[in-house]
């Protein structure tokens, strides 16, 4: 099936070709690392992550940067109120921004910084000077922006409206108003590093072509952000990479719509207030997935107090029936297992026939939504079709392994795009209980019987049953 994606640069769903074939490179623009990221930002990142994972459910190998700004006024200004190095504060919440994602069951990508990528930035501004397109003032650069005739492909606004809407700066090192600034003069005291202009730090555009262009080549297949970033960082960005290149920065350019919060009283008390960070302590990393899921990308999502505990109910009738689909098959096995017989129970052919076509119609129909320009709504609605077959198919008196282990090996397949089953937890409980019934065991062994009662008592409270059988103990839930 062709994946189709709607290119901001055609305004266009477009058949989607890698530049390699089997490989895709991409790009998405990363946070200013100077505070936790709020709700706002959570779009982008889970968004991407799923069409991360999509290109690598159909099979490609993707290498994918997520830059984080690690230099910027924004950082110099609240390192200066903390009385901390702006580096000390980047470290921070860099390290806070992999530990909220994670929360958010968002997985792997690269995530260069700005300060580790200097001499590369340098070297790129060079290369616009001496292609005449950029030049020194001050000790800052700027880029000549009219020197670039495609300059507002991306955001479809056309230099004249742009230059109309400028206010005239006071600072007169520009040449002209909308040139944008490369390199900027450090002011005294402020973090710099040496260049060939003086003491100085990038401007925020040059960073992700230069990263760009380091980590992924010259020409990329898909370069993704808010839709805020459109304009001017998107077109700047171009306009420095196909200057220097002179071969387009990104075949694809992907963008997702806004975040409403949406009374202004909730926009006003949580709006940016509201943190990744707060939201986990509360609510399930899964149900913001589902919330940001369940309406198209390019849409915009309209969150309200309402929207967590709509998305908790949804998540948690996937998650019950998938939960019971493994329970199922464990039960079955141990029976199978206790009678020795490794036969399985018989099973009419219908309802084996049944199962086969509703999984087979829950992947197909997931597979058409997410191929149609990332359609995740529809892909959730598929997932749900999978459950609602799982549910009717587990009122059978005597399940067939093979129909419940296809059963959640499509739900698992559907998962490892959107990542809303609560896999990990499961996991990581079953690893806890492990350790607290050998940890009865040893307090058997010396005798200690309040503490095994205690913890016999627990894990009745868990609703987990231990038996002792003579393969040793075994455990399982009510
Ligand atoms: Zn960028």
């Amino acid at each position: 099936m062709t994946l189709k994606i709607y290119n901001t640069l055609t305004r266009m769903k477009e058949d989607f070709k890698s530049i390699e074939p089997g490989k895709v490179t991409m790009y998405a623009c990363g946070p200013t690392v100077y505070d936790y990221i709020h709700i706002g930002n959570s779009r982008m990142v889970i968004f991407f992550d799923v069409v991360r994972r999509y290109l690598e459910y159909v099979g490609y190998e993707v290498s994918f940067v997520v830059n984080f700004t690690d230099v910027d006024d924004k950082l110099i200004r609240k390192a200066n109120e903390m009385g901390s190095s702006v580096q000390e504060l980047a470290d921070k919440y860099i390290q806070a921004y992999h530990e909220d994602t994670k929360g958010l069951r968002v997985g792997k990508a690269l995530n260069p910084r700005v300060t580790e990528n200097i001499p590369e930035i340098v070297a790129f501004v060079s290369g616009l000077i001496h292609k005449d397109v950029a030049y020194e003032s001050g000790g800052d650069v700027y880029f000549r922006t009219e020197s670039f005739e495609k300059y507002g492909q991306i955001s479809h606004k056309n230099l004249e409206d742009l230059q109309h809407g400028i206010r005239v700066e006071v600072d007169g090192r520009k040449k002209s108003p909308q040139d944008f600034v490369l390199w900027k003069k450090a002011k005294s005291g402020e973090i710099n590093w040496s260049s060939p202009w003086g003491k100085g730090r990038p401007g925020w555009h040059i960073e992700c072509s230069a990263m760009a262009a380091k980590y992924l080549g010259e020409t990329i297949d898909i370069h993704g952000g808010g839709e805020d970033l459109q304009f001017p960082h998107h077109e700047c960005e171009a306009a420095q990479s196909e200057s220097l290149h002179g071969k387009p920065l990104a075949h694809y350019w992907m963008h997702n719509a806004f975040l409403n919060i949406e009374n202004e009283k909730m926009s006003k008390s949580m709006g940016n207030g509201l943190t990744i960070r707060q939201l986990l302590k509360e609510n399930r990393g899964e149900w913001l997935r589902f919330v940001i899921l369940s309406t198209h990308y390019r849409n915009p999502l309209n969150y309200n107090g309402e929207s967590l505990h709509q998305a908790e109910a949804g998540v948690e009738r996937l998650n019950n029936s998938f939960a019971n689909l493994r329970y199922r098959l464990q039960t079955l096995e141990q029976v199978n297992a206790a009678q020795e017989t490794g036969n399985l129970p018989d099973l009419g052919q219908n309802e084996a026939a049944e199962v086969k076509q509703a999984v087979e119609q829950a992947l197909a129909h997931f597979n058409r939504s997410m191929s149609e320009d990332f359609n995740t709504p529809d892909a959730i609605t598929a997932m749900f079709d999978l459950a609602a077959a799982a549910n009717r198919y587990m009122q059978v008196d005597k399940a067939a392994a093979d129909s419940l282990k296809a059963l959640i090996a499509a739900f698992e397949q559907m998962d490892a795009v959107l990542q809303l089953l609560y896999t990990e937890e499961a996991e990581s409980v079953d690893e806890e209980v492990d350790r607290l019934i050998e940890e009865r065991q040893e307090a058997r062994r010396t005798k200690n019987w309040s503490r095994a009662d205690e913890i016999r008592e627990f894990l009745i409270n868990l609703g987990i049953i231990v038996e002792d059988t003579p393969q040793g103990i075994r455990w399982r839930r009510k």
